[in-house]
Parts: C-alpha cells; sequence; structure tokens
C-alpha cells in the first residue's frame, strides 16, 4: 500500500512530538531524508536510532530518534517508521513536509488503524476500542476499552458467528440433499440451539447501557426554577472534583455539560438552561429540550429554594422519566421557610454558597453512582451504537429462522436468514468469509453419505 505520514501527536509545543510513516516504501522514503550512522533499512528493528533530517536543499531540519518496525511487527501490519523530533509547531511541520516531498502521502483520519485492520492486525472491535481508550474520562471506562482491545468483544461474536455457523453447516448440508427432509430430532435440536443463539445475542445487547454510560457518562441533569442555584451547584461539584476530565460542548446550545469522575464512573452534568427562560417551562415540559434532557437522564437533580415557600416552587414530575431523582434543597444558609417543614421528599440540603451539605450531597449521587459502578464492572464486553445495530440484525434474523424451522418452512429459506444472521455478526467485527461456511461443511459432514 502507498506509503501514509502524519504528525502522530497532538500540534503545539512539547518536549517531543512524533511523525508515524506506514507503507510498503516508508524505509525507503524516510531514507531519501534521514543521515545517520547506518540507512534506514539497516537500522535494528525496534532500535530508537539518532539521526538528522534534511530538506531537499540540505538545510537540517531536526534532529530526532527514529525506530523502525518491520512488517507485521508493527501496528499497522506494514513496514512503519516513528520519527520523535522536537515538539515544536514549525519544525513538526517541516518534518512531514520533508516526508511527503521523499514521497510519502498525507495519511487521512484514522488511516493507521484502517490498515491495521485491513492488514488483520484488529477486528473492527478492537479498531474502536484503540478510540475508546483515547476518549476514556475515567479508569473504568479505560479498563472496558482495554478489554475490547484486547479482544473480548470479538471473541464473543466470534462464538455467536461460530454458533450460527453451526446450525448453517446442518441446513445447508440438507440444501445438497433435496431429498431428505430434516429428521424432527434434528430439528428439535437446531431449534434449541437457535434459541440459544437468540439469548447469546441478547446477553450482548444488553451490554450496550453499560457501553453508553462508559463512553458518553451517566447523565445527571440538573433541574429547577431560574436562580434556584443550578449553575452555582454545577460549578461546586465541579470544584469539588479535582479529577476534571473534559469540557463538552452542549448537545444544544442551551445546556451546559461536563463530564467528571465519580468514583471512577463517567457523569456528565447537564444544566438545563431551557428551564431558566420561565418557570412555566417546567410544567410545560413539552419544551422539546428539557422534555429531552429529563427522558435521557440517568439522575435528575432537582434543586429547590428553601428561603421561599414551597408553595411557590413548581415541581418537576420526574417519577415518571427516571429511575434515579434527588431533590436537593438549596439556599439554607437564607432563612429556611417555615413550609419545608412539613415536606418529607427533601433529601438532601445544602448551600451552595457556603458549600454547606454539599458532601453529603454528592455521597447520595455517588450512591447513585455506585451502585452502577459495581454493574459497570461486572461485565467484561460492553457494545456501542455500531455494535447494538449490527447484533439487533442478529436477533431477528435467528428469530426469523428458528419461526421457519418451527412451521416446517424449506431449508432454503432457513438457510437464507441464518446467513444473514452471520453477515451481521461478520459486520460487527468487520470480517466474513465465506470460506468459512464450506470449510464447515466439508470438515465436520460427511458428504458423501
Ligand atoms: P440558576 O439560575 O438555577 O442556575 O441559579 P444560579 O446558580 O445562577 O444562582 C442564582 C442566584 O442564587 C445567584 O445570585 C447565586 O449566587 C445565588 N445562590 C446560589 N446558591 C445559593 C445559596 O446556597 N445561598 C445563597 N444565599 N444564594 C445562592
Amino acid at each position: 500500500m502507498e506509503t501514509i505520514a502524519a504528525i502522530a501527536t497532538p500540534v503545539g509545543h512539547g518536549a517531543v512530538s512524533v511523525i508515524r510513516v506506514s507503507g510498503e516504501d516508508a524505509f525507503e522514503v524516510v531514507d531519501r531524508i534521514w543521515r545517520g550512522r547506518q540507512r534506514v533499512m539497516e537500522i535494528p528493528a525496534r532500535m530508537a536510532t539518532l539521526g538528522k533530517i534534511y530538506d531537499r536543499h540540505s538545510n537540517l531540519i531536526d534532529e530526532v530518534l527514529l525506530t523502525r518496525f518491520v512488517g507485521r511487527a508493527s501496528y499497522t501490519g506494514e513496514n512503519t517508521v516513528e520519527i520523535s523530533g522536537h515538539g515544536g509547531v514549525l519544525v513538526t511541520q517541516r518534518l512531514l513536509e520533508a516526508l511527503v516531498e521523499a514521497g510519502a502521502k498525507l495519511a487521512g483520519p484514522g488511516e493507521f488503524s484502517q490498515r491495521a485492520f485491513l492488514n488483520g492486525k484488529l477486528d473492527l472491535t478492537q479498531a474502536e476500542a484503540v478510540m475508546d481508550l483515547i476518549t476514556a474520562q475515567t479508569d473504568l471506562a479505560l479498563r472496558a476499552a482495554h478489554q475490547q482491545l484486547q479482544g473480548k468483544l470479538g471473541a464473543e461474536v466470534a462464538a455467536l458467528q461460530d454458533g450460527i455457523l453451526g446450525v448453517l453447516a446442518h441446513i445447508e448440508a440438507y440444501i445438497d440433499f433435496p431429498d431428505e427432509d430434516i429428521d424432527p430430532d434434528t430439528q428439535a435440536v437446531l431449534s434449541g440451539k437457535v434459541e440459544g443463539l437468540v439469548a447469546q445475542t441478547g446477553r450482548l445487547l444488553a451490554t450496550q447501557e453499560r457501553g453508553r454510560i462508559l463512553r458518553e457518562g451517566l447523565r445527571l441533569v440538573f433541574v429547577g426554577a431560574p436562580n434556584v442555584g443550578k449553575s452555582s451547584l454545577l460549578n461546586v461539584l465541579l470544584g469539588f472534583d479535582r479529577a476534571i476530565v473534559s469540557e463538552v460542548a452542549g448537545t444544544t446550545r442551551d445546556t451546559v455539560e461536563e463530564v467528571v469522575s465519580l468514583g471512577g464512573v463517567p457523569v456528565r452534568l447537564i444544566d438545563t438552561a431551557g428551564l431558566r427562560e420561565s418557570v412555566d417551562a417546567i410544567e410545560h415540559a413539552g419544551i422539546a429540550r428539557t422534555g429531552a434532557a429529563l427522558a435521557s437522564a440517568d439522575l435528575v437533580v432537582e434543586l429547590l429554594d428553601a428561603s421561599r415557600s414551597p408553595d411557590e416552587q413548581s415541581r418537576v414530575d420526574v417519577a415518571k422519566t427516571v429511575k434515579h431523582h434527588l431533590v436537593v434543597l438549596n439556599k439554607t444558609d437564607l432563612k429556611v421557610h417555615q413550609g419545608w417543614d412539613g415536606v418529607d421528599d427533601v433529601d438532601v440540603r445544602i448551600s451552595c454558597l457556603e458549600e454547606g451539605g454539599v458532601e453529603p450531597l454528592i455521597e447520595a449521587i455517588q450512591h447513585e453512582v455506585t451502585t452502577s459502578a459495581a454493574e459497570l464492572d461486572a461485565t467484561p464486553v460492553a457494545i456501542n451504537t455500531r455494535h447494538r445495530g449490527c447484533l439487533q440484525t442478529v436477533a431477528a434474523e435467528l428469530e426469523t429462522a428458528g419461526e421457519l424451522m418451527h412451521d416446517g418452512e424449506p431449508v432454503e429459506f432457513i438457510a437464507e436468514h441464518l446467513r444473514a444472521a452471520l453477515n451481521a455478526a461478520g459486520e460487527v467485527i468487520g470480517k466474513l468469509d465465506a470460506e468459512d461456511v464450506l470449510g464447515r461443511i466439508f470438515s465436520s459432514f460427511c458428504i458423501g453419505k
């Protein structure tokens, strides 16, 4: 494949920046601009070697460390060179330009991983895990990404494919001998197998929730009337948790979202600024974004103002939409309205101003969250939305195949749906080998019977 090059480290001022070059001619391309004791192709593999890079006018660009990876023994599965230069914007850019002049092509986004996939170094789930690993925001998410990178999900899907192949191979054998019907005993066994495969797919599908929380964060939505202290609380929580991991743009201009790590679980704090417009907005939860934020929330923190009468404050009926709901009375540093004495559904009393009661609130949030943390840690795989799409097809096709089998429909029809299921499972890991089917038929069945 054509030789590609890209800056692999973020652009900016740093101690080191790395440029990656990959392709059949990677060594020759780099050698054109390299001056060292040995030529690039003579440098021992995986041995960082000092040398200099020059432009075509023989001007020195940088003194660098070069590491060479030969063929399969690289990330991409093809000849690769990693050049570690000084971490400056201009010097790194010049290095890249020199490589392009020497014959490399600028790599597109993800092209190194794509090559790793095409060269069979990674399956699709592993390639995706590389991205998960890079974007992981908590230890738990990191661990899940590592498991996927090691091929745990790939192995589960491969087992599923194997099961489907087993049934398909059986069925295909009957297609080759149209005069024979599947005998009832075999049919019962095969039906049982298909049922088992549907359940197996269902178990994988059930990990989607875990995957969503690990990748996107548990959604904690703040609701409450304007000026009740939602933004203040958001800031207090951000300040409390020193491990602020990132700021993310809100899904709409009207929501502010930040991700923090609470007990290892990424928690996305969502301030529904839409609720500021008017108190009515709370009652008319029909306002799309507020409704959507609530509907997608894993945990709702409803804020109320202690200094005002409970009767003056609209309450949000979140009970119907979410599992977890904390009622928080804010501004308890002010004179607490006596009306609150008789209200018994307040979970925590706080003051954002004096940061009083914030610890118990965080504990309450963590309590909700740690239940999930234990759940999150319990399963070794966590599928993403793309996997879900493929696996839903697998389940649907398997179910259809099972029904046709049950109704005694012709084996060709059954086989068609099993093949569709197999294809969809193959899409998860990105490979499907038609030879597999043939191989299985010939190896495990005595066709000449
Ligand atoms: P939001 O509209 O719900 O986001 O409310 P803000 O966080 O912007 O707060 C509205 C006003 O209430 C601001 O002037 C805050 O300083 C004040 N405020 C927030 N929390 C407290 C608190 O615990 N005690 C007091 N006394 N004032 C607070």
